[in-house]
C-alpha cells in the first residue's frame, strides 16, 4: 500500500479542477502496477469527482448549474457559518472516487479525468490517495 498526500490550490468560490496528473505521480511514486487508487477529500465543503475532459465546458456547465439549483444565500439556512450551499454541494458529489490500477496506469475511460471540486474557494486544498495492491 502506498498513501501519498496531495495540495491543491483553488481560486474562486467555485472551481473544478484536473488533477488526474497529480494522482497518476502518487501512482508512479508507489511502483504499484496492479490494485486500486483510492481518492479521498477530507473537506465537508469540497468534492471529487470523475467527468468528461475533453470539452472543458461540461465541467463549467456542472459548476453553473450546481449553483443555480444549491444558491449561496437561502433564507432558511440555519449554519452559522454561512457556507451550507458548500457542504451541500459536497454532501452531493462526494468525498472519494474509486479507480482501477492496470499496467501501472489509472484506468480512466478516454474522456474521464479525476477533478478537485472546490465549493467555498479560494483555498488551499488537500487530496488523500491510496494506492491498494492487488
Ligand atoms: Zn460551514
Amino acid at each position: 500500500m502506498s498513501f501519498h498526500k496531495i495540495k491543491v490550490s483553488t481560486s474562486g468560490r467555485t472551481d473544478i479542477i484536473d488533477i488526474t496528473i497529480k494522482i497518476k505521480a502518487a501512482l508512479d511514486k508507489s511502483g504499484i502496477a496492479e490494485g486500486v487508487c483510492k481518492v479521498f477529500v477530507p473537506h465537508t465543503t469540497a468534492a471529487v469527482t470523475i467527468n468528461e475532459n475533453a470539452d472543458p465546458a461540461v465541467i463549467k456547465d456542472i459548476a453553473m448549474i450546481l449553483d443555480e439549483k444549491i444558491p449561496w444565500d437561502h433564507s432558511k439556512y440555519r449554519h452559522g457559518e454561512g457556507n451550507s450551499a458548500a457542504h451541500i454541494k459536497s454532501s452531493l458529489i462526494g468525498s472519494s472516487v474509486d479507480v482501477i490500477v492496470s499496467g501501472g496506469d489509472l484506468n480512466l475511460g478516454t474522456w474521464q479525468s479525476v477533478f478537485l471540486c472546490e465549493f467555498d474557494g479560494p483555498r488551499t486544498r488537500s487530496v488523500w490517495v491510496k494506492i491498494i495492491k492487488g
